[in-house]
């Protein structure tokens, strides 16, 4: 297993679980696992195809994965293919004429292939080693992914007794575990629950003020890096896509209303490094591995935690450190509610409604977000402070805000608790607008009253009492802000109003954080040679029409830039660089790494 491991995948040591699901597939014992998206459940059913007799069947839904999945293993010095309604006859001939001889380690097909009797008769006609099933999840209607085709599948357990069956998902409630099992008819399997802490991802929440700048500002902090942008609408991924071309980053937009070859263009374009950014609606994602996503950001509010975190889980796959970044306005909550309001079935709203407001305290309390979420999911996180998150970071500090909360309150009080944020802030600057003046509001005794502070600080102090449901807001077209029960009562009796206020967190401080305390096994590495060695990467996979990150992962190209290996031997003590690797792209490596030492003499490779 070691050997397969070091030789193939380039890797020193196993991920938690990967081991042990191995073993027990090379007992021939069923599995069911469920592990998070980058977990790393590939390696788990490619592996033992080096060990056992007979062809890996791996069944996958996604269509649109199953050649980057083919080129990944073909690259480590597997012999891959995949069969699936994108092939021509002739493709498909010369794959069965491959299955017949018993030259494939891995088959990758998708489900629907199972009801074709012809199909089934290849088969059996073969030995096959395993039958590994990505995304079992679709194969329960419980689950949010219900594909019918999957349900042929269960047929598989009694027409190939002596075959193993490994189950993987990333997303199963006991529920659906329970149903993943029996609809498949597993075998006494072996179960696996790993954890759902992502250590890399780096969780914060900000304030939404100016959701352009702010996303632009975030993206010129992380120079070039991969991100996708999650927008409520088409239309607002769309925009945001121009404003950041026009604004020199290379972004593309991706929606359900774009037609299909338009996405896949899109996709690709992202897939390949060719564009970093893609501003996309919850469309995007299902069909995208690719490992190398240095952030997730949400530009508008999730409805959920369960999208949200599925969502940001496409951050960092390959295991290095990646942002997850969370705009939170109230008038975003507002919009999801107006919708949820139109809900006829009453069962149905409540539901949408309580996890609204899971997502809405996810996005305003000062308790550590990753503690949040691993909760929601049903899992316990013991440390008092994950360090990576805004919260643990000491993001927050609790103010007394009473004083600028009577302003506000009272603001809206005196002007009669009829109109919208806008013109109570202008009320409370002290503006002179037309309106202000018409309506006599410059005559209101706090007129004027914030002066000292600026137009997002009273816009913070206004989300912040909504949170704290002292305000509400009311009206679809032209939002109203009134005083809640609560909120009089605090007015008038002066209660004291205490709040979590943000101030902004560097970009420093969080890249700090993230490769200290729980980021210890993160350093930093020499960003000049990772751009030499990302372009060289793009060449190469340009040269064989495959994505970047299938040459080599990020984090190996990292390790690279820490280390300088200038020989085969020091190359392959990279993680990730295998024997195949090395002798496709070794060489090519090696002379860029040199080239780099020679011009910046000042670094020494320091590995043996
Ligand atoms: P999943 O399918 O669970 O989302 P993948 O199989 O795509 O995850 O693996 C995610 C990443 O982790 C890949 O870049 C893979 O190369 C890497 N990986 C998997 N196993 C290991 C390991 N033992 N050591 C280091 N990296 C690994
Ligand atoms: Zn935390």
């Amino acid at each position: 297993m070691r050997n397969v491991l070091r030789e193939h995948f380039g890797f020193h040591d196993f991920r938690e679980n990967q081991e042990a699901i191995i073993k027990n597939i090379l007992q021939k014992k069923d599995v069911f696992a469920v592990m998070p998206t980058g977990g790393g459940k590939s390696l788990c059913y490619q592996l033992p195809s080096k060990l056992l007799n007979g062809t890996v069947v791996v069944i996958s839904p996604l269509i649109s994965l199953m050649k980057d999945q083919v080129d990944a293993a073909m690259e480590n010095g597997f012999s891959a293919a995949y069969l699936n309604s994108s092939l021509s006859v002739d493709e498909v001939y010369s794959i069965y004429r491959r299955i017949h001889a018993h030259s494939l380690e891995l088959l990758y097909i998708a489900p629907e292939r199972f009801a074709m009797t012809h199909f089934y008769e290849t088969l059996r006609a073969v030995p096959i080693a395993l039958f590994a099933i990505d995304e079992a999840h679709c194969i329960s209607e419980w689950g949010h992914d219900f594909r019918p085709d999957y349900l042929s599948l269960s047929s598989i357990a009694m027409n190939f007794r002596e075959v193993p069956i490994a189950a993987f998902t990333a997303t199963a409630t006991a529920q659906v575990q329970e149903d993943i099992i029996r609809k498949l008819g597993l075998r006494d399997p072996y179960v696996v629950r790993a954890s759902f802490d992502r250590r890399n991802l780096f969780y914060r929440v900000e304030k939404k003020i100016d959701i352009e700048k702010q996303v632009m500002k975030f993206i010129r902090e992380h120079a070039s890096s991969p991100g996708i942008i999650y927008r409520a609408t088409r239309d607002s991924t769309v925009t945001l896509s121009n404003y950041l071309t026009k604004n020199g980053v290379r972004a593309l937009p991706y929606h359900a209303g774009l037609s299909a070859e338009e996405r896949t263009k899109n996709q690709n374009a992202f897939s390949k490094d060719e564009v970093s950014v893609i501003a996309a609606t919850i469309a995007f994602g299902m069909g995208i591995d690719k490992s190398n996503v240095r952030f997730v950001i949400h530009a508008d509010l999730p409805k959920n935690i369960e999208g949200y975190y599925q969502e940001t889980g496409r951050a960092g796959r390959d295991g290095e450190p990646s942002e997850c970044v969370l705009y939170y306005s109230a008038g975003d909550a507002f919009k999801i509610r107006f919708f949820i309001d139109k809900i006829e079935e009453e069962q149905e709203r409540a539901t949408a409604e309580a996890k609204l407001t899971r997502m809405i305290r996810y996005a305003s309390v000062n308790i550590c977000r990753r503690r949040q979420l691993l909760d929601y999911l049903g899992e316990k996180y013991e440390p008092q402070n994950c360090g990576t998150c805004d919260v643990c970071v000491g993001a927050y500090e609790l103010r007394d805000i009473t004083e600028d909360a009577q302003i506000v309150m009272s603001a809206v009080s005196r002007t009669g608790q009829r109109y919208g944020r806008l013109h109570v802030t202008d009320v409370v600057l002290g503006k002179g607008t037309k309106r202000v003046l018409e309506l006599k509001h410059d005559k209101v005794k706090t007129f004027g009253a914030g002066k000292h502070k600026d137009k997002d600080y009273w816009r913070a102090i206004f989300d912040e009492l909504i949170v704290q449901e002292l305000l509400v807001q009311e009206g679809d077209k032209y939002p109203v802000i009134k005083l809640t029960q609560h909120g009089t009562n605090v007015l008038f009796d002066n209660e004291t109003v205490m709040a979590n206020m943000r101030p902004e967190i560097k970009a420093e401080v969080i890249k700090k954080v993230s490769r200290t305390e729980a980021g210890s096994q993160f350093e930093d590495y020499d960003k000049a040679l990772f751009e030499c060695l990302r372009a060289l990467r793009r060449r190469l996979a340009d040269e064989q029409n495959v994505a970047p990150f299938i040459v080599f992962s990020d984090r190996t190209l990292h390790e690279m830039c820490r280390h300088y290996p200038t020989s085969i031997n020091q190359l392959l003590n990279i993680a990730g660089v295998g024997q195949y690797k090395i002798d496709r792209y070794g060489d090519d490596f090696i002379e860029e790494i040199k080239a780099y030492l020679e011009q910046n003499p000042k670094m020494e490779p320091d590995i043996p």
